[in-house]
């Protein structure tokens, strides 16, 4: 599969029919195409025939010049469907678990969160909230159509968990709410985050809501975060202008988890103040990352390509490390078919195919036997985390950060 090249570039598609759904403009610009993805990226195959056959859509990248906000304007949720073999926890990773263990710490101490109640919509594992409840002695409710765990923890005051979406009429007075990367998966983002803004109201107004960077994304650039399951990708600027345009004020946005996720904490007990949108990246600096975002797109699927190729020509056995969305990514945009393995620390993953291109996921010890020369991390967050354990296996491998 590839992105478009020089000579076979498609004409920019007609928007006119289209609006934000971040803000309603319909002052939109065309991105890139990246056509024929697979639909999931977190749902990993039993075997490689159904790897092969998965649904796949289209992605095609929209810039609102409104409110800064990216969607994908070809995205079709009747392409998704989420089930129980979703799997997008990162909670297996020891970086990934401090990062959490500090924005709980963070927050329970900004909002002195001692024997309150914390509401989390869209929960996944309850990882995250039994955290804030065990740190605060709290008491935590988790709504969550994709949770399957059991359906009260004993962490802190008590953790109630619902595999179902939240409704405004569940009535649960929550000193803080929080959503952490659900935002990205709605179609009609302004609209779920007035549903967080009336939860929210129903007591101290405290909200906690976080998402990808898709700044981070533009600027690194960070090709492999354009993944199907995302319908919309937020700038910093965007996250606040939706916040704001659901009546909430903000009080902190920032980058987190080395800029890759965004974050904003904001209040929706009605103390207007001004906007916090002059604190986020300049429109003419947005402006200018979103027009070279599709050369870079393009440069960076034909580099990989060529890297990948060459390696296999000369005889060299290449991994991949993550078989998360970035990791399945990488491997449906280049051409892979040299690539046996990708490699997961969830014992969860192992022993399944990757989506689209069908590589089988295995465990770092796999690793012994395989001896590969070349590990291609996909997220430079885990570098240290994945050199010591490749170390500890003896395995003499190059570990090299996808860019
Ligand atoms: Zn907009």
């Amino acid at each position: 599969m590839t992105v478009q090249a020089d000579n076979q570039r498609q004409e920019s598609p007609d928007l006119a029919d289209q609006t934000c759904a971040a803000c309603g403009s319909s002052n939109l610009r065309f991105v890139v195409n990246v056509p024929q993805v697979p639909a999931f990226c977190n749902v990993l195959l039993d075997n490689a025939e159904a790897a092969a056959s998965v649904r796949r859509g289209d992605i095609q990248l929209v810039y609102c010049e409104g409110c800064s906000f990216l969607f994908n304007g070809a995205f079709d949720a009747s392409v998704l469907a989420y089930s129980p073999d979703y799997a997008n926890s990162l909670s297996c990773s020891p970086s990934f678990g401090s990062f959490l263990e500090e924005t709980s710490e963070r927050l329970v101490e900004k909002h002195v969160l001692n024997e309150n109640t914390v509401l989390e919509l869209g929960c996944g594992d309850g990882d995250f909230l039994t955290r804030l409840c065990t740190i605060g002695n709290n008491r935590g409710f988790g709504f969550d159509p994709s949770y399957f765990g059991p359906t009260t923890v004993d962490a802190g005051n008590g953790v109630t968990f619902k595999d179902r979406y939240y409704t405004g009429d569940d009535a649960v007075e929550a000193d803080l709410v929080c959503s952490r990367h659900v935002l990205e998966h709605v179609e009609e983002p302004l609209e779920f985050m007035q549903l967080l803004a009336g939860a929210a109201s129903k007591s101290r107004g405290k909200l906690y809501v976080e998402v990808p960077n898709a700044t981070y994304m533009l600027e690194k650039p960070a090709i492999w975060d354009l993944i199907y399951e995302h319908p919309g990708y937020f700038t910093d600027r965007a996250l606040v202008s939706v916040a704001e345009k659901a009546r909430l004020s903000v009080s902190e946005s920032s980058a987190t988890f080395l800029d890759q996720f965004l974050y904003i904490d904001a209040d929706a007990s009605g103390s207007a103040t001004e906007s916090h949108k002059s604190k986020t990246t300049s429109l003419s600096r947005l402006d200018q990352l979103v027009s070279g975002f599709r050369d870079e797109v393009e440069n960076s699927v034909k580099r990989w390509t060529n890297e990948v190729q060459r390696l296999a020509v000369d005889g060299k056995r290449v991994v991949t490390w993550g078989a998360g969305s970035k990791g399945v990514t990488f491997l449906n945009l280049v051409d892979s078919s040299s690539i046996e393995h990708i490699v997961d620390i969830n014992p969860a993953k192992h022993g399944k195919f990757v989506p689209g291109t069908g590589q089988t996921v295995v465990g770092p010890e796999a690793l012994v036997e395989y001896q590969p020369h070349l590990v291609l991390l996909m997220n430079g967050a885990y570098e240290n985390e994945v050199k010591e354990m490749i170390r500890s296996l003896n395995v003499d491998a190059t570990v090299k950060v996808v860019d």
